[in-house]
């Protein structure tokens, strides 16, 4: 199956106004046949979205839509300043906040509820990589962080091996495409061939300009989920230059 390729960008707790810049260079920079969207902190969502020329995301959200929830943001909140959709499940999320995969189910499926698309992470500890679990951990937490409805047309996951975020150290090619193989197969397992096929997979760890046409042109790799190079265009664009067909 054809799946456009997706290169989104995580500012994480990164940016402010002055940062807003950056996203004039890189709609200026968009490819016809790749999706690009950005993801940045919850204050940056209005006035980055009346700026960009592509979806501008969130980088969480609460499962429910209101309440007695201090701090958190919920997706019509996030959906009423002007994001497209939002990151689920990233491991700062659910190592740094102990966000459990029922949470992220439930955050994911709020996306749903309110017609926002959702990228939602999965990926690894080094400790789980060495003792050979790795596949068994990350299929374990893609069904269990599924939403209801799960869709190509408004859901991604993306594979993020827990060592490669924000350390410069890259899963292998090889690596990358023997988890997202194993993904799929998790996916059309429990959806059937059609809509298990639809769903797009990033890989997302430490991807820069020099490693990703490599990595977007892996088998089942369908586009990658960048932190920090995606703060500003000089970095990103070529990322996305690197996912034409
Ligand atoms: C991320 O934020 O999801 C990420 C992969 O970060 P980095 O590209 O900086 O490793």
């Amino acid at each position: 199956m054809m799946r456009r390729k997706f290169v989104a960008g995580n500012w994480k707790m990164n940016g402010n106004l002055a940062a807003l810049a950056e996203l004039d260079a890189i709609g200026a920079s968009l490819e016809a046949t790749v999706d690009v969207a950005i993801a940045v902190p919850a204050t940056l969502i209005h006035p980055a979205a009346a700026r960009a020329k592509f979806p501008i995301g969130a980088e969480d959200v609460h499962g429910q839509d209101s309440g007695a929830h201090t701090g958190d943001v919920s997706v019509p909140m996030v959906k009423e300043a002007g994001a497209n959709f939002s990151i689920v499940g990233h491991s700062e999320r659910r190592q740094g906040h102990g966000e459990t995969d029922a949470d992220v189910k439930a955050k994911a499926e709020a996306c749903r509820r309110h017609g926002l698309d959702a990228i939602l992470c999965v990926g690894e500890t080094l400790e789980q990589r060495s003792a050979g679990e790795a596949e068994a951990v990350v299929t374990a937490q893609v069904l269990a962080s599924l939403p209801d409805g799960a869709g190509g047309d408004w859901l991604a996951i993306a594979y993020e091996p827990i060592w490669a975020i924000g350390t410069g150290q890259v899963a292998t090619v090889a690596d990358v495409e023997a988890m997202h193989a194993a993904i799929r197969a998790a996916l059309v397992k429990a959806l059937g061939e059609e809509t298990g096929q639809a769903i797009r997979l990033l890989y997302g760890g430490s991807v820069t300009a020099e490693n990703a046409p490599g990595l977007l042109h892996a088998a089942e790799v369908d586009g990658a989920l960048v932190g920090g190079a995606s703060l500003t265009a000089a970095k990103f664009v070529p990322i996305i230059r690197a996912a034409i067909a």
